[in-house]
Protein backbone atom coordinates (compact mmCIF):
# COMPACT_ATOMS: atom_id res chain seq x y z
CA UNK A 1 0.00 0.00 0.00
CA UNK A 2 1.65 3.61 -0.87
CA UNK A 3 1.54 6.17 1.62
CA UNK A 4 -1.37 7.95 -0.60
CA UNK A 5 -3.50 5.16 -0.14
CA UNK A 6 -3.04 4.66 3.47
CA UNK A 7 -4.16 8.64 3.60
CA UNK A 8 -7.05 8.35 1.38
CA UNK A 9 -8.17 5.06 3.98
CA UNK A 10 -7.48 7.48 7.14
CA UNK A 11 -9.51 10.13 5.22
CA UNK A 12 -12.49 7.97 4.81
CA UNK A 13 -12.49 6.72 8.61
CA UNK A 14 -12.74 9.78 9.25
CA UNK A 15 -16.13 10.80 7.20
CA UNK A 16 -17.14 7.79 8.81
CA UNK A 17 -17.92 8.70 12.07
CA UNK A 18 -20.24 11.51 11.12
CA UNK A 19 -22.57 10.27 13.53
CA UNK A 20 -20.45 10.97 16.05
CA UNK A 21 -19.99 14.35 14.98
CA UNK A 22 -23.85 15.12 14.32
CA UNK A 23 -23.70 13.83 18.27
CA UNK A 24 -21.32 16.06 19.39
CA UNK A 25 -23.16 19.03 17.35
CA UNK A 26 -26.80 18.31 19.16
CA UNK A 27 -24.89 18.24 22.31
CA UNK A 28 -23.54 21.68 21.49
CA UNK A 29 -26.80 23.12 20.86
CA UNK A 30 -28.37 21.18 24.37
CA UNK A 31 -26.15 23.13 26.40
CA UNK A 32 -26.54 26.53 24.74
CA UNK A 33 -30.22 26.14 25.38
CA UNK A 34 -29.43 25.22 29.06
CA UNK A 35 -29.53 27.85 31.67
CA UNK A 36 -25.29 29.32 32.88
CA UNK A 37 -26.62 29.62 35.82
CA UNK A 38 -27.81 26.41 37.08
CA UNK A 39 -26.57 24.25 34.31
CA UNK A 40 -29.65 21.98 34.95
CA UNK A 41 -32.76 23.59 33.55
CA UNK A 42 -33.88 24.99 30.14
CA UNK A 43 -33.38 28.95 29.41
CA UNK A 44 -36.81 30.11 29.73
CA UNK A 45 -36.55 34.06 30.49
CA UNK A 46 -34.33 36.96 28.77
CA UNK A 47 -33.04 40.11 30.81
CA UNK A 48 -34.09 42.74 28.42
CA UNK A 49 -31.05 44.89 29.59
CA UNK A 50 -28.04 42.71 28.74
CA UNK A 51 -30.02 39.89 26.66
CA UNK A 52 -28.39 37.25 28.77
CA UNK A 53 -30.93 33.99 29.19
CA UNK A 54 -31.36 31.93 31.93
CA UNK A 55 -34.29 29.62 33.32
CA UNK A 56 -37.01 31.45 35.47
CA UNK A 57 -35.80 29.76 38.77
CA UNK A 58 -32.61 31.60 38.79
CA UNK A 59 -33.99 34.57 37.61
CA UNK A 60 -36.17 34.76 40.46
CA UNK A 61 -34.07 33.04 43.49
CA UNK A 62 -31.89 36.12 42.12
CA UNK A 63 -34.47 38.79 42.70
CA UNK A 64 -35.69 36.88 45.98
CA UNK A 65 -32.13 37.31 47.08
CA UNK A 66 -32.11 41.25 46.51
CA UNK A 67 -29.30 40.93 43.91
CA UNK A 68 -31.29 41.93 40.78
CA UNK A 69 -27.88 41.31 38.72
CA UNK A 70 -27.37 38.90 35.85
CA UNK A 71 -25.43 36.38 36.92
CA UNK A 72 -23.32 36.46 33.95
CA UNK A 73 -22.61 40.30 32.86
CA UNK A 74 -23.68 41.60 36.96
CA UNK A 75 -25.82 44.32 35.24
CA UNK A 76 -28.49 45.34 37.19
CA UNK A 77 -32.07 44.73 36.18
CA UNK A 78 -35.60 44.92 36.79
CA UNK A 79 -38.84 42.89 37.32
CA UNK A 80 -39.77 44.71 34.03
CA UNK A 81 -36.69 43.42 32.50
CA UNK A 82 -37.49 39.92 32.76
CA UNK A 83 -39.07 38.75 29.40
CA UNK A 84 -40.42 34.75 28.21
CA UNK A 85 -37.85 33.72 25.97
CA UNK A 86 -39.44 32.15 22.92
CA UNK A 87 -36.88 29.93 21.32
ZN1 LIG B 1 -31.02 28.18 36.00
ZN1 LIG C 1 -26.15 39.83 31.51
Amino acid sequence: MTILEQAQRDLFKESDSEAELAKRESEKFRKMAICPACEEREKNVILARCSHTFCRECVLANVQARKRSCPVCMMKFGMDDIKPLHL
